[in-house]
């Protein structure tokens, strides 16, 4: 049985090799996460970023157009207060009270409605078709409460000779000359205007510019998501009760008309009861970074798959070149014929255990085995019958030994030599002994004349011994060389000098 001192094993470098591909593969992977996860807040910033713009460029636009409104009411509420209009013509009247009309756009009629809802005025003629207004909900707001100020009305459906269109209502309160109710002043305007402004704007496919009132009501929508929108009541939906809650910001979530994810950014009409809310599918908003991520992350996923392949391969080469390695190696310091260490080992492995015995004083004992008449009995069985002979012996010797330290090892011809670190020459003697014994009881070859037997020669150094490493060897051959002049098949221990 031949011993060979411990070779690193590939364990470390592999260990070493998995880890640090493993790191960079984590490395790359998070840092790649995190650069799409920047680049997923910034597309969500930039999408935020432009909704607000619209929603400011409508809130600027139906602002300075309410205004307009607004204005042409105050002025047929001032005329109509003036005492000094009764005494002028009618034509004059209707010139002064409807004056600051003419500049509003998508303008529908102006009227004055007196305190029953009935129409005294009208912008569109000197003589108003007898009509009452007293059921509308802008009449009755204005009726119940003091306060109403500018009141816009719900969306609504005008029966006239031209063709229905969607108006709603500007109004305010008419007061008499001791504050009591006298009336309502009243501008319609056809939706039309708020479909022309949003469809100025360009937003994404599945996106809707919207416009609520502040209970909720949808007065205006492009594109319209179904056919029936206008004047839906919108605030049963979640995220339109959110978006009259809070009156401006910004939030993500599910639509509860199309079921989809939406960027919802929303903002007051200045102080009016408005809200206009501009909605982005989040598809178009992502649209562009999820063909990033999807690129990104491929390519990141090939790299890190190529990463660890290569890890892998390189770790299947080290493997096989460690086990070549290792059979080369064994190869170089064994005995081709015996099995056993070959000299090359033997001197190694006998400097190496000598100066550990010196650093540790423990014992070594060193035999040298020498097979008897070996040449007569090679001239009587051949050559090869000598070569099995010696493969026999060399199976003694190494079954004999049982300690990792120990090393049996083919010195030359048929001699052989055991190095036991550790061992005393009592122990020495007792293993020597077996490999005798065991030698002299080798099943005997056909035609010998007498079986196959050793001589030994022991020499152990230990701690009160003078021997050097050289002088350990000459004492044990010449003990070897003793033991044949002595009769053969036998140890003999060299003198120890002390
Ligand atoms: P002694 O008892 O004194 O040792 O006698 P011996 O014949 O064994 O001594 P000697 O050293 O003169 O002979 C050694 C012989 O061993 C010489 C050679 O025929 C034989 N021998 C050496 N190496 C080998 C080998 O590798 N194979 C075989 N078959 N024979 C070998
Ligand atoms: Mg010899
Ligand atoms: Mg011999």
């Amino acid at each position: 049985m031949s011993q060979h001192p411990a070779r690193t094993p590939p364990e470390r470098p592999e260990l070493l090799l998995m880890l640090g591909s493993g790191l960079a593969v984590a490395l790359i992977v998070i840092m790649v996460s995190a650069l799409l996860i920047r680049e997923h807040t910034s597309a969500l910033q930039a999408a935020k970023r432009s909704t607000t713009n619209i929603a400011q460029l409508i809130n600027a636009d139906v602002l300075r157009n309410v205004e307009l409104y607004d204005l042409a009411l105050q002025g047929l509420i001032a005329a109509t207060q003036r005492t000094d209009l009764s005494k002028v013509s009618a034509d004059i009247r209707h010139l002064v009270q409807f004056e600051r009309s003419a500049a509003a756009p998508f303008k529908g009629e102006v009227l004055l409605l007196d305190a029953n809802g009935s129409v005294v005025a009208d912008s569109s003629t000197l003589k108003p078709t007898p009509r009452s207004f007293a059921d509308r909900d802008f009449f009755l707001a204005h009726k119940n409460a003091t306060q109403a100020g500018l009141f816009i009305s719900r969306p609504f459906k005008i029966q006239c000779n031209c063709e229905q269109v969607w108006r709603i209502a500007f109004s305010r309160r008419v007061i008499g000359a001791d504050g009591e109710f006298a009336g309502v002043a009243v501008a319609t305007m056809r939706l039309a205007y708020f479909d022309q402004l949003f469809n100025s704007l360009t937003i994404g496919n599945s996106s809707s510019v919207n416009l609520l009132n502040d209970h909720g009501i949808l007065l205006a929508q492009q594109p319209l998501l179904e056919r029936d929108m206008i004047n839906k009541d919108l605030s049963d939906f979640p995220n339109f009760k959110r978006i009259v809650r809070d009156g401006s910001g910004s939030f993500r979530a599910v639509s509860g008309i199309t079921g989809k994810e939406r960027l919802y950014t929303f903002s007051n009409v200045g102080e009016l009861p408005l809200i206009v809310v501009v909605v982005l599918s989040s598809e178009d908003v992502f649209a562009p970074w999820n063909r990033a991520a999807m690129l990104t992350g491929g390519a990141t996923g090939i790299l890190c798959i190529g990463l660890l392949w290569l890890t892998w391969m390189l770790r299947r080469e080290l493997r096989r070149r460690y086990r070549a390695e290792k059979v080369l190696s064994e190869l170089a310091a064994t005995d081709a014929l015996t099995g056993l260490a070959n000299r090359r080992m033997l001197d190694q492995r006998l400097r190496l255990e000598w100066d550990r015995a010196q650093r540790s004083a423990e014992p070594l004992t060193l035999l040298m085995i020498d097979v008897d008449h070996f040449k007569a009995f090679n001239d009587r069985h051949g050559h090869h019958g000598g070569d099995e002979a010696l493969r026999n012996v060399a199976q003694v010797i190494g079954n004999n030994i049982r300690r990792p330290a120990d090393l049996a090892a083919r010195y030359g011809g048929e001699e052989f030599a055991v190095v036991l670190p550790a061992t005393d020459s009592r122990g020495a003697w007792l293993i020597a002994e077996h490999i005798r014994n065991g030698v002299e009881h080798l099943p005997q070859v056909a035609g010998a004349e007498r079986p196959i037997t050793v001589s030994i020669g022991m020499c152990t150094w230990d701690k009160r011994s003078r021997l050097s490493l050289e002088t350990l060897l000459l004492s044990a051959d010449q003990a070897l060389y003793e033991a044949k002049h002595s009769g053969r098949n036998r140890i003999v221990e060299a003198e120890n000098p002390a």
